[in-house]
């Protein structure tokens, strides 16, 4: 659902003094809140209309270094500005923190007042409309994996990353017990997401010390990038408010297990399930398997937007339920796409590849442009594999690196077509400029094994 807060509301509560602060947020590339505090008496008269942020917002990486090489904006150009637009649907409380709502906008750009065609939500946006010109909804749900440690982000930071004891000391799979231990942290994530209304339906400890999984139930695939963005936002502000760190870096240490955001994914017309058909095998309709086929064949194309960062490779390993390879099974998480809800109206597909690093914008368009292809093609899918898919030699292999990633994005000629050329070189650009920077820097693995010895 869209937020939960009328701008009528919002009026009434600035009014009685119980809201004092409005966040007027983007989303940036790496699918971060962005913006500024309002005080909320200014929202409510003027800035709710629109206001405006640096143009560099969009062409940056997560430590806001002005990289060479995009066409959209640079040094050059003087680095303008974007109109930050309110989507007053998305207007809602933010009951962690005291006095507080939020709203999410759109960028336009400054002089024409068109959406920026790179920026998140624009991205995900054309996609839909695609989608309903086919007369289609997408429901989507993305899961949410991250580790809690001990320590707060400032004293790691100050111990330079090398204090990271994770807030348990065993695997806590399903575990009440420990995940009794984290409810100072979990319980409020739940409850204020909620009120905020975000229809959390779950937490649960993952196959790892100190690792947690949040579910959201799915939701229109916009609602579900939203929910999505705030509720990592939310799990960070709330585990610093304890006095603790909460990492989406999807393999923090190569020892422990990666966290994953797996994404669920299903179409619907007139709000009935279009994936579904009742005599059918496994209760699949030919639109779901044409979907699914489109999904699979171009998964090497959209792999940067699963994956965008060096160390988001570092999760693909065999034996470890993050998938290498591009075929679909039932009910089995060792390959990259698994079917659920088999024979029932929930029926939907599974994509097991995406990193709790993903820009849900990015991810949910890319793989919906993929699904769209395939039914715009008719695209056939190839039996369901079973067994151990990480021994299967004959499956395809996503790329394996982000160097490798980046060259199936910049060459992908479906992803032009579907996204733009314009945003394609956008992120190819980004890809480039994350490893680029990962060259040019010395790692402690190289120093430890070559200081004396090399
Ligand atoms: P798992 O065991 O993989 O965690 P769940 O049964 O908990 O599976 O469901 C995972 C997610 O799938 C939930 O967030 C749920 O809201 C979502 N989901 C259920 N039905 C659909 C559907 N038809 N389309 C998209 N997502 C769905």
């Amino acid at each position: 659902m869209p937020g939960n807060m009328t701008f009528d509301t919002l009026k009434k509560l600035v009014g009685d003094g119980s809201i004092d602060t409005v966040l007027v947020c983007i989303i940036d590339m790496q699918g971060r809140l962005m913006g500024k505090r309002f005080h909320a008496q200014n929202f409510v008269e003027t800035s709710y209309e629109e206001t405006h942020c640096c143009n560099y917002l969009l062409a940056t990486d997560l430590e806001m270094a002005t990289p060479d090489g995009y066409a959209s904006t640079s040094w050059r150009s003087g680095y303008g500005d974007y109109v930050m637009k309110p989507d007053l649907d998305t207007l809602r409380p933010v009951p962690w923190l005291p006095g507080t709502a939020m709203v999410l906008c759109d960028l336009l750009d400054h002089h024409t007042h068109e959406p920026v065609p790179h920026s998140p939500r624009a991205v995900l946006k054309r996609q839909l409309a695609r989608l309903e010109a086919m007369g289609f909804d997408a429901m989507m749900a993305t899961e949410l994996e991250f580790f809690l440690f001990e320590k707060s982000f400032d004293d790691i930071r100050k111990g330079g990353f090398r204090e990271l004891d994770p807030i348990s000391g065993y695997n806590e799979d399903y575990h009440i017990l420990q995940t009794t231990k984290e409810e100072a942290i979990m319980r409020p994530i739940r409850n204020h997401l909620y009120a905020a209304g975000i229809p959390v339906e779950n937490s649960k400890g993952e196959a790892e010390s100190g690792q947690e999984e949040l579910n959201i139930r799915y939701a229109a695939a916009l609602d579900c990038a939203d929910h999505h963005t705030i509720a990592k936002h939310a799990v960070k502000e709330i585990a610093w408010q304890q006095g603790h760190a909460a990492t989406f870096l999807p393999k923090w240490h190569h020892d422990r297990v990666g966290s994953s955001s797996h994404v669920h994914q299903s179409l619907w017309k007139d709000g009935k399930p279009a994936f579904y058909e009742k005599d059918s095998e496994l209760g699949m309709s030919e639109l779901m398997r044409n979907y699914m086929a489109g999904l699979i064949a171009y998964a090497p194309d959209y792999t940067f937007f699963l994956a965008p960062y060096v160390n988001s490779y570092k999760r693909f390993m065999k034996g470890t339920f993050a998938p290498t390879k591009t075929v679909w099974s039932v009910d089995n998480r060792t390959a990259g796409f698994r079917l659920c809800g088999d024979g029932t109206k929930g029926i939907r597909v599974e994509c097991r590849i995406g990193g709790s690093d993903i820009n849900p914008y990015l991810a949910l368009a890319a793989m919906l442009a993929a699904g769209i292809k395939g039914i715009e093609d008719k695209m056939d899918l190839a039996p369901p594999t079973s067994g151990d898919v990480y021994e299967d030699k004959k499956a395809g292999e996503i790329p394996s690196t982000l160097r490798a990633a980046t060259e199936t994005l910049r060459n992908s000629a479906f992803l032009r077509e579907a996204m733009g050329d314009d945003v394609v070189d956008h992120y190819t650009r980004a890809a480039e400029w994350e490893q680029e920077e990962f060259d040019r820097v010395v790692t402690d693995w190289e120093i430890a094994r070559g200081f004396e010895r090399a």
